[in-house]
Parts: C-alpha cells; sequence; structure tokens
C-alpha cells in the first residue's frame, strides 16, 4: 500500500500516519519528493480497510498496490481456465453462443427456440424458469414446471441448459436440471447464494451487477472460487449510466480489462444490455470483435407475445443473420464459431 501525503504536512502528520501503519502491523518506509510524501507500508493485509489512512490528517491519497482479487486474478494463476459442459468448452478458442428465449413460457416454445438456436450454431440453450422481475407483478416464471421443459429440450437438440438460480432454496432444485448456473445482475451481491454454489462443481455463469465495478464483480466470483467451484463464467450484461436510450449501457471494455486481470472467461450479453431488438447484431459483432469468449442472446419465434423481454428478443432469422457475421469477424481474430447443424435439424 502506498500512503501519498500533501508537501505541506507536518513532521506531527506525518508520525501519526507512519505511527497508525506501525500499529496495524505494516513495515513501513518513507520518501519523499518536491511535490509529495510517499510511505510505502508493506504487508500483505487483504481485508484491510484503507479508509482507516485515508482519513487521518496530511494524506492525499492511498493505493492498494496487491488487490484482494486473489484466486480470480490472473496473477494467480496465468493460463486461462477453460470451463467444459459436456462436449462444450467455454474459454478456449472457440466462441460459444448461448441461446433461447428469456423465460420458458411452455413446452411447445421452449423445443421451437431450441431447434431454431441449435441449427443455427448455438451451444448453449439458455432460459428462465425462476425470473428475477423488477416488478413483483411481472411474469415470475415457470419454476420446475419451466425446468422440466429446458431440460427435455436441452436433451432433445443436444444442448447443454444455462438457467437461473434465483434463491438458496431452490438450488437443489435447479441443480436436478441445470448444466450451468445463472446468477442474475440483481444477485451478483447476493453473498450467500454465492458461497452456497461455491460449494457445488457446476460452473456458475456470473452476471456482473448493473451498479457493480469490474473490481466488485471479480470480487463476487472470488466467494464463488474460494468455496473450490472452479467454474465461473463472467458476464457483462450492461450497467445503468446516465444513458436513456438504450436500457442499459454495453461496458464492451470490461472484456479486455477482464481479459487482463483474470483468467476466468468473459461472454458478452447484448440483449439485456441493450435491449432493443434492432441494436442486438451490430453490438453482438462488436463483442467478438472485442474478445468476447462466447454470447448470451435471447430469441423468440414470437417476441410480441413473449412474457419478458419481448422487445430484445431476435427474431429467427435474425439470429440465422447474426450467427453468419460473427463466425467471419471470430476469423478475422484468430478465434472460430463452430459448426452450425441446419441440414442436420431443419
Ligand atoms: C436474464 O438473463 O433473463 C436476466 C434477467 O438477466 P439480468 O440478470 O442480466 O437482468
Ligand atoms: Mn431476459
Amino acid at each position: 500500500m502506498i500512503v501519498i501525503l500533501d508537501k505541506s504536512a507536518t513532521d506531527e502528520q506525518i508520525e501519526n500516519v507512519i505511527k497508525q501503519l506501525e500499529y496495524f502491523g505494516f513495515d513501513v518506509h518513507k520518501s519523499g519528493g518536491d511535490e509529495y510524501i510517499a510511505i510505502g507500508a508493506i504487508g500483505v493485509k487483504p481485508n484491510f480497510d484503507i479508509r482507516k489512512i485515508q482519513l487521518l490528517d496530511g494524506v492525499v491519497t492511498v493505493f492498494r498496490v496487491t488487490d484482494q482479487i486473489n484466486l480470480a486474478s490472473r496473477k494467480s494463476k496465468k493460463e486461462n481456465t477453460l470451463i467444459k459442459v459436456k462436449d462444450v468448452t467455454i474459454g478456449g478458442n472457440e466462441v460459444i453462443v448461448m441461446s433461447g428465449p428469456c423465460s420458458i413460457e411452455n413446452e411447445d416454445q421452449i423445443f421451437k427456440i431450441a431447434k431454431i438456436v441449435k441449427a443455427h450454431g448455438a451451444k448453449i440453450l439458455r432460459g428462465g424458469a425462476f425470473k428475477p422481475r423488477t416488478s413483483p407483478y411481472s411474469f415470475q416464471g415457470l419454476g420446475e414446471e419451466g425446468l422440466k421443459y429446458i431440460r427435455a429440450a436441452g436433451d432433445e437438440f443436444d444442448l447443454p441448459v444455462v438457467t437461473e438460480v434465483l434463491e438458496i432454496k431452490h438450488l437443489e432444485l435447479v441443480n436436478k436440471y441445470a448444466d450451468i448456473f445463472q446468477v442474475g445482475s440483481r444477485n451478483m451481491q447476493n453473498f450467500p447464494l454465492l458461497r452456497e454454489l461455491g460449494k457445488t462443481n457446476k460452473p456458475v455463469l456470473l452476471k456482473r451487477g448493473f451498479s457493480a465495478t469490474i473490481e466488485e464483480w471479480l470480487m463476487s466470483a472470488e466467494y464463488i472460487l474460494s468455496g473450490g467451484n472452479e467454474n465461473v463464467i463472467l458476464c457483462e450484461r450492461g450497467i445503468r449510466t446516465f444513458e436513456t436510450s438504450t436500457r442499459n449501457t454495453f461496458d464492451l471494455s470490461a472484456i479486455p480489462v477482464v481479459h487482463q486481470k483474470s483468467h476466468l472467461p468473459v461472454i458478452a450479453d447484448p440483449s439485456h444490455a441493450i435491449g432493443l431488438r434492432d441494436k442486438i447484431i451490430p453490438m453482438a459483432r462488436a463483442a467478438i470483435a472485442a474478445d468476447a469468449d462466447g454470447l448470451l442472446i435471447e430469441v423468440h419465434h414470437d417476441p410480441t407475445n413473449a412474457l419478458s423481454d419481448g422487445p430484445q428478443a431476435l427474431l429467427p432469422e435474425q439470429f440465422s443473420e447474426l450467427m453468419l457475421q460473427i463466425k467471419q469477424i471470430a476469423e478475422v481474430i484468430g478465434r472460430r464459431i463452430g459448426e452450425s447443424s441446419v441440414e442436420k435439424i431443419l
């Protein structure tokens, strides 16, 4: 940790900062320049609250040199983490597309959509049975009935399934049907849920909280990793800013930042980030160019009548177009998107 003091700090203030740092167990080294006085505080204290020093008289700022992100950090593991789900590997050279409706609405709907997305190259089927809706009056999902339908559709079309676990009490139930647990944006800091997921060994798709910094997001991943579950996939789904033209602001720069800071795979969800069907394709292209390890895309064959997120669902023909376009972009940056199986399925 480095403590910067104003050059006009008094001897008494400097002595006080040094005394406090020593009190907290740091090894202290003082150096000075014309513009400022710097104090290096050496010692590994991951839980130390830097505000204890920040608030002392004469202190301008405090930097943490080693951060608290440990297991999720690229410093602790140089190689990319590869997450295997059945025949699919997330985090390798292949860009993985996870797709399906926002909510599972009935058996026919999820089967129809599973067939479409599989035919065009999606590798994982997504759909919510427990929905985190802002309003308690909105459709909340079919619960276990929905889980049964998505599992059956996944099995029919040979697609692993990702679905959201909303609360601890559903964990066992969702575990019975899902191949990947999704943690939604609103639950990114539900620490008890993250701890429970850390005790499982099933992959967790951890969506970024819409007001979370990248550091906070990685700290949430740390909760799961520190419980012993190494299979965390990060998902950038847009953050809340002052801009209102789109549902959220797609923080594409988070993708290269996360790749630098962490060995965990990061996928991009332009559907929730942008929220408007006609802007999903260009932003999905941009996410692939930014080196996302995959995409999460909502698709619906009848979005006008969808029970949730219809306006952001791609129509089947748009999904097909998207897959063709991102394939070419992936190639340009030396990655690939697995073959689609249109001939086999349609
Ligand atoms: C979803 O994936 O359908 C969802 C509700 O996403 P988020 O948690 O990102 O809002
Ligand atoms: Mn949705």
